[in-house]
C-alpha cells in the first residue's frame, strides 16, 4: 500500500495539501535556521550511538504522537470545539516502499510555527549544555551518556536522510512545513489546508528502506508501542493487491495495537516487556528500568498507580529545574506531566503514571497541592516506593544505591514518618570488609554484632542483607569473645572520603577489639545523621565522638578518667595547648597513635562546617577534646623530656596532626613545617 494511495483515499484521516498549494502558500513565509549547537551535537552523537538500535525511532515518534493526543484531550475538556473537525483520536502510520518513506501521523495538539522551531531545532532540558560540557569527544564514551539524555524526535535522523514535519495546532488555521536533512539546518514554512495534528514523514537512507515496509513496521509497532492509548492505525493487510489498482475504497486501516492504555490492564495480563517499554515511554529512558510496582487500589480513594525505578540516574539529578513527578491520569485522562504533587523530593529519580478515579478532570497544581486526597495518595505511593526498593534482590538493589542512594538519604531529613525503612535502604562502607564497594546494611552489621557471625561466608552474609536478624534474644545470649563489654550500639565514622575514614585513628580500639565501624564519606552523611538516632533498638554512636569505653567496667572508669585528668603529662600538655582544645584527657580510642581530637557529643562536625562555610554562614565555635594514648611511646618518652621548649614543639605537633587526621588543615601550616624541620634537623645532626 503505498503512501500516496493512502492519502488519497476517503477513509484515509490525514489529507495532505496538493503541491500546488504547497508552493504557492510557502514561498513568502519560508526560512532558514540552524540547529542549536546542543541539538547538533546530540543529532552526530545519536546517528553513532543508537545505530544498532535505529528502529526505536519508531517508537520515539508513536510516544510523541501519543503524547500530543494525550495534550489535546486535556486541553479539549475546556474547549471541545477543538475536536470537533475530527473527534476520534488516532495515530496512523504510512509508508511506501517505492518512495521509501514512512509517516506518523497524529490528530493531536500539533504545533504553532514558533513551537516547532523552538521544540524541533532546540533541546529544551534544563542542563543540556552541563550535559554537552560533560562530554569526553570519546565517541563511544559519550554515545553511552545518549541514552541517559533521552532521543525522542531526533531519532529520525538515524534512518532518514531527510524528514518533513506538517503540522496545524488544533483551534489555528494556519499549518507549518518543517524540513531537514539533520545537518544544520532546518527551514520552516506556513503551509494551508493541514489537518490538525502532526504528519512526520522520514525519507529512509538507503540502508533503511526496510522500515518502510509494513511487515517490519507492524512488528516494531507491536514490540515496542502496543501499549499506546490510542489505536495506532496502518493499512489493512490484502495478500498481493495490486500496488497500481485504483480503487481507493478498499483501503481499510487497522489497528495493530491493543490500544488500551498499560495500566489499566491487569497485572497478569501485561508481560515485562510491555511493561519494560511503557516506562520508556513514560520516562524518555533507553534502558530498561531497574523495578517497577504496578498496583489498583480501591476503597476510600481508588486509583492506579504503576511506578518505575531507572537503572541510572538522568543527568539532571542534581539540578533544581529537572522535570520530575508522575504523570497524572483522571480517569485515564492525561492531565498533566511532572505532577511532582505524588512522591516526596527525595523520590525525583521514580517514573510513572497515577491515574485517579477521584480528582476532578479540571484539577490544576493549585488544587493538588491543597487536596487532602493528593496527600494521602502521596503517602501510599511513598510506602510503594520503600517497599518496591526493599524487596529489590540484593545485587540490582546495590546498583541502584549507587545511583540513588545519596537522594535517599534526603530523605532522613525529610520524611520523618518513614524513617526506618528509610534505615533499612541505607548502604554502607564498614570496616568488615576492606573493599569500599561493598555495602553493607544496617540489618547486616546488626547481625554481625558481638561476634555472632564474624567470620560469616559470603553467601550467608547475602542472606543476613536481605533478611532481617530481629532476634533480639539472639543478641541477648552472645558473649563478647574479647571479654569487653557487650555491643549494644551502631558505631559509625564520619570523614571526608573511604581512605581518610579506614586510616582514622578513632578506628583503632574498634580494630583491636574486632568491632565493625560503619565508614560514611558523603558529604551529606552528618547532615541526615543528626536526625536519626536509633535502628532496630540500638543508638548510633559516631567513634570520633564524646567520651569512648569499648570495656567492661564501665562505670569504674569514671573515676579512672578523673585519676587520668591530673596525670601531670596531661596537665603540661593542656598548658601548651592553652584554648585550642576543651580539655587533654587520657585516650581510651586509641591503640596506635600517640594522640587524637574528639569531638564533644553535641559539636558541629567537620562536613556540617564545610556546608556552612560554603553557603558563607559562621559555624560556632567549639573547640576540641586532645586525646593522649598513654601506653604509646613517643608520650611514655615524652613524659621524660625535660626541655620544655622542646616539650611544646612536639605537643603542637601532634596536636597538628590529629588535626590532619581528621582532615583538616592545620591552623598554621608554615609554624607546624618548622616545627618539624627543628627536630629532623636535631635528629640528623
Ligand atoms: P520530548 O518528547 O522528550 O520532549 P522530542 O525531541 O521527542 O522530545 O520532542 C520535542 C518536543 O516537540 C515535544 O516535547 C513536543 O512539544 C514537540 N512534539 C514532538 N512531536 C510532536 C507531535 N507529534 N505533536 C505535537 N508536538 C510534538
Amino acid at each position: 500500500m503505498g503512501l500516496e494511495r493512502l492519502k488519497r483515499t476517503a477513509k484515509a484521516p490525514y489529507p495532505a495539501r496538493s503541491p500546488v498549494e504547497r508552493v504557492m502558500t510557502e514561498q513568502a513565509t519560508a526560512e532558514t535556521r540552524g540547529f542549536q549547537t546542543e541539538a547538533r551535537k546530540l543529532l552526530k552523537l545519536m546517528i553513532n550511538s543508537l545505530y544498532s538500535n535505529r528502529e526505536i525511532f519508531l517508537r520515539e515518534l508513536i510516544s510523541n504522537a501519543s503524547d500530543a493526543i494525550d495534550r489535546l484531550r486535556f486541553e479539549s475538556l475546556k474547549d471541545d470545539s477543538l475536536t470537533a473537525d475530527d473527534p476520534e483520536f488516532k495515530i496512523a502510520i504510512e509508508f511506501d516502499p517505492d518512495a521509501g518513506t514512512v509517516s506518523v501521523v497524529d490528530n493531536g495538539i500539533g504545533m504553532g510555527r514558533d513551537e516547532a522551531v523552538e521544540n524541533l531545532g532546540t533541546i529544551a532540558k534544563s542542563g543540556t549544555e552541563e550535559f554537552f560540557d560533560a562530554l569526553t569527544g570519546d565517541e563511544q564514551k559519550d554515545s553511552a551518556l545518549i541514552g541517559q539524555f533521552g532521543v525522542g524526535f531526533y531519532s529520525s535522523f538515524i534512518v532518514a536522510g531527510e524528514v518533513e514535519v506538517l503540522t496545524r495546532r488544533a483551534g489555528e488555521d494556519i499549518g507549518t512545513r518543517w524540513t531537514s536533512t539533520g545537518e544544520d539546518e532546518f527551514t520552516v514554512e506556513d503551509a494551508a489546508d493541514l489537518p490538525r495534528g502532526t504528519r512526520v514523514t522520514l525519507t529512509l537512507k538507503p540502508d533503511a528502506k526496510e522500515f518502510a515496509e509494513s511487515f517490519r513496521l507492524r512488528s516494531v509497532v507491536r514490540k515496542y508501542s502496543d501499549h499506546v492509548g490510542v489505536p495506532v492505525l496502518m493499512a489493512k493487510e490484502s495478500g498481493g493487491q495490486d500496488e497500481d489498482d485504483d480503487d481507493d475504497d478498499d483501503t481499510e486501516l487497522e489497528a495493530v495495537n491493543s490500544a488500551k492504555a498499560l495500566w489499566t490492564r491487569p497485572r497478569n495480563d501485561i508481560d515485562d516487556d510491555e511493561y519494560k517499554e511503557f516506562y520508556k515511554h513514560v520516562s524518555h529512558d533507553f534502558d530498561d528500568p531497574a523495578a517497577w510496582s504496578h498496583n489498583k487500589v480501591e476503597g476510600k480513594l481508588d486509583y492506579t498507580s504503576l511506578l518505575y525505578i531507572p537503572k541510572r540516574a538522568p543527568f539532571d539529578l542534581w539540578n533544581r529545574e529537572m522535570p520530575r513527578g508522575l504523570k497524572l491520569y483522571v480517569q485515564r485522562v492525561f492531565i498533566m506531566d511532572e505532577a511532582d504533587e505524588f512522591l516526596p523530593l527525595y523520590l525525583r529519580f521514580v517514573r510513572g503514571v497515577v491515574d485517579s478515579s477521584d480528582l476532578p478532570l479540571n484539577v490544576s497544581r493549585e488544587i493538588l497541592q491543597q487536596d487532602d486526597r493528593t496527600r494521602t495518595i502521596r503517602n501510599a505511593l511513598t510506602k510503594r516506593v520503600l517497599d518496591m526498593l526493599a524487596k529489590m534482590d540484593a545485587e540490582e538493589y546495590g546498583e541502584v544505591w549507587d545511583e540513588f542512594g545519596l537522594v535517599l538519604k534526603e530523605g532522613l531529613g525529610e520524611d520523618f514518618a518513614n524513617k526506618d525503612e528509610l534505615l533499612g535502604l541505607l548502604r554502607f562502607a564498614s570496616t568488615h570488609d576492606s573493599d569500599p564497594t561493598q555495602r553493607t546494611s544496617l540489618k547486616a552489621y546488626i547481625s554481625r554484632m558481638n561476634g555472632t557471625s564474624e567470620q560469616a561466608d559470603p553467601e550467608q552474609e547475602a542472606e543476613a542483607d536481605e533478611e532481617s536478624t530481629d532476634d533480639e534474644s539472639d543478641r541477648d545470649t552472645v558473649d563478647d569473645e574479647s571479654g569487653g563489654k557487650r555491643q549494644d550500639k551502631i558505631y559509625y565514622l564520619i570523614a571526608d572520603s573511604d581512605a581518610a575514614a579506614r586510616s582514622s585513628p578513632h578506628l583503632e580500639a574498634f580494630r583491636a577489639r574486632g568491632i565493625e565501624v560503619l565508614l560514611l564519606s558523603d558529604r551529606i552523611d552528618e547532615w541526615w545523621m543528626s536526625f536519626v538516632e536509633e535502628f532496630d533498638g540500638l543508638k548510633f554512636q559516631d567513634v570520633a565522638r564524646g567520651e569512648l569505653d569499648l570495656d567492661d567496667e564501665a562505670d569504674e572508669s569514671k573515676e579512672d578518667e578523673k585519676k587520668s585528668d591530673d596525670e601531670p603529662l596531661l596537665k603540661r600538655i593542656g598548658e601548651v595547648l592553652g584554648d585550642k582544645v576543651e580539655s587533654v584527657r587520657e585516650s581510651k580510642r586509641l591503640t596506635d597513635s600517640p594522640a587524637c581530637l574528639v569531638l564533644g557529643e553535641h559539636d558541629m562536625g567537620i562536613q556540617m562546617r564545610r556546608i556552612m562555610e560554603a553557603t558563607g554562614q559562621a559555624a560556632p565555635d567549639s573547640k576540641p577534646h586532645f586525646e593522649v594514648n598513654l601506653a604509646h611511646p613517643l608520650v611514655e618518652r615524652l613524659n621524660d623530656e625535660a626541655d620544655e621548649d622542646r616539650f611544646g614543639d612536639v605537643v603542637s605537633i601532634l596536636f597538628d596532626q590529629a588535626s590532619l587526621a581528621e582532615g583538616n588543615a592545620v591552623a598554621e601550616p608554615g609554624a607546624y613545617v618548622q616545627r618539624v624541620n627543628k627536630l629532623l634537623v636535631e635528629l640528623l645532626g
